[in-house]
């Protein structure tokens, strides 16, 4: 039993309440008890005293010692031990009448009271082991206070039963509180035996066995709930290991193409004398590699930033439209190569705060592929619209068109159609990875619409300051 266990601590906490409970119940009870039982012997003198003084003012005589367990037995139901009674007089405290040869004390407090005409209740320890209660009350008669009665009984029979009640509870609390801290410490242990499984099964799962998954028992209670959290945390866990996987995958599949184009190439150029334009020619190969090298090592690192949140962002108030005419200055000999017109007339100057130097990199991107996708002959139009708050990007196209099964799948590193993939000195497929990251670090939207054969549109919003 390991006294951190939660099972051990709820069972403590449990007793301890338990007990508090079970205290503040007995000792009121307990209370109630000698209250009560005080009560009804403070009544039950109370109407024997009265008899006694109505008798003494009837005249009947009170000399016959049982006629005391008589009234008792009337008032009370039963006689108690020692009872007794006695008449004095009101001036010189002296006895008149007694059952008893054994004088009680008359108090002066009681005395001082009974002159005024009011009735003491007193509790008096005599030599007896049990105290005893006295009631002295006056006789009046004509406004006169002429006799005095005192009635008085042993409170021993009071006292037993408070005592065997005391008893009982002291005794039975502890073994109530033991049996309840088995039953409690068992129940905690049966409720918490599914954490027990679920802390096995979750240690069970490591970085290489991300699939497994921890047991829903379908009741929909908080260990249920719980599962239910963890495993899917796992599968995000999951998707997103396989996700790294798969880029170090590709990233390293990427690297490889270039470098071993690279090192067959100057292999070959060094196994035998050449000429002086024939290395050039290698050099210049070499460098068309190095080159595509480092701008998919630009990308990559470009990603990594945006993943891990570390990515500048230089913000500036820029009007969109002045980035397209450099894009269009910067691309118009590619567009001239392909015989692909670009047209960016349809541009209206909408502000935007950004990072000029990000927001010219995605419209090149997207710009780029346009022009990259488009047969001879086409076009590609770059417009830019205040759309209510948020400033509109269109770079549509009259290209191959993306298919439909493929339009989600084209902002994945590493993505690139087939047709891509089997055109020679084609880019790695993170162009539109690194456009979204960009959308998403100045909070904007991207989509796309495509249909096969007619072209595609690349729609960008993007929030304005106002
Ligand atoms: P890349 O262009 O370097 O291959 P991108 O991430 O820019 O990589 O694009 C991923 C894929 O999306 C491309 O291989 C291509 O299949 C498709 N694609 C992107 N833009 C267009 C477009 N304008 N028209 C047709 N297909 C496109």
């Amino acid at each position: 039993m390991k006294l951190r266990s939660i099972g051990v601590r709820l069972t403590f906490w449990y007793m301890g309440l338990l007990a508090a409970t079970l205290i503040i119940l007995g000792a009121s009870a307990y209370a109630l008890l000698t209250y009560s039982l005080q009560r009804e012997v403070d009544g039950a003198l109370e109407s024997v005293a009265n008899a006694l003084a109505d008798r003494y003012v009837e005249g009947i005589e009170l000399s016959r010692s049982d006629s005391i367990d008589q009234l008792f037995r009337q008032f009370f139901g039963f006689v108690p031990l020692d009872p007794y009674y006695e008449m004095l007089d009101p001036v010189e405290r002296r006895p008149l009448l007694s059952n008893r040869s054994r004088r009680l004390p008359l108090s002066d407090t009681a005395w001082t009271n009974a002159s005024r005409g009011i009735a003491t209740f007193e509790t008096v320890n005599q030599t007896e082991r049990y105290p005893t209660r006295i009631l002295t009350r006056p006789v009046i008669v004509n406004s006169r206070v002429v006799n005095l009665v005192q009635v008085g009984m042993s409170l021993e029979r009071t006292y037993r039963t408070s005592k065997s009640f005391l008893l009982i509870l002291t005794t039975m609390l502890p073994v109530g509180l033991a049996l309840a801290g088995v039953g409690g410490w068992l129940l905690a242990r049966r409720s918490l035996r599914p954490v027990q499984a679920m802390t096995q099964a979750a240690r069970r799962i490591s970085a290489f066995r991300l699939s497994e998954r921890l047991k829903e028992s379908g009741t929909g209670d908080e260990l249920d709930q719980l599962a239910r959290t963890l495993n899917e945390t796992l599968e995000r866990l999951d998707a997103s290991f396989n996700q790294m996987r798969q880029f170090s995958a590709d990233a390293s599949h990427e690297l490889q193409t270039p470098l071993t184009v690279l090192k067959g190439e100057i292999e070959v150029a060094l196994r035998s004398h050449r000429k002086a334009s024939e290395y050039r020619t290698t050099l210049e190969s070499a460098l068309e590699e190095i080159n595509r090298m480092a701008k998919l090592v630009d990308g990559l690192l470009f990603l990594a930033r945006a993943d891990s949140g570390v990515l500048k962002i230089d913000r500036q108030s820029i009007v969109i439209q002045d980035l397209v005419h450099d894009v269009q200055a910067e691309l118009a000999k590619i567009a001239a190569e392909g015989n692909v017109k670009l047209n960016c007339e349809n541009t209206e100057p909408v502000r935007i705060v950004g990072d000029p130097v990000l927001l010219r990199q995605l419209i090149q991107n997207l710009v780029h592929n346009g022009l990259k996708y488009t047969p001879e002959g086409g076009h590609v139009d770059v417009e830019t619209a205040l759309d209510g708050k948020r400033a509109v990007l269109t770079v549509s196209d009259t290209g191959e068109g993306i298919a439909p099964e493929e339009q989600d799948k084209i902002f994945q590193r590493f993505y690139r159609s087939a047709r891509a993939k089997s055109q020679s000195g084609g880019s790695a497929g993170l162009g539109l990875s690194i456009v979204e990251s960009i959308v998403k670090a100045h909070n904007g939207k991207i989509e796309v619409t495509s249909k096969i054969g007619s072209g595609t549109t690349f729609k960008v919003s993007l929030p304005t300051p106002h």
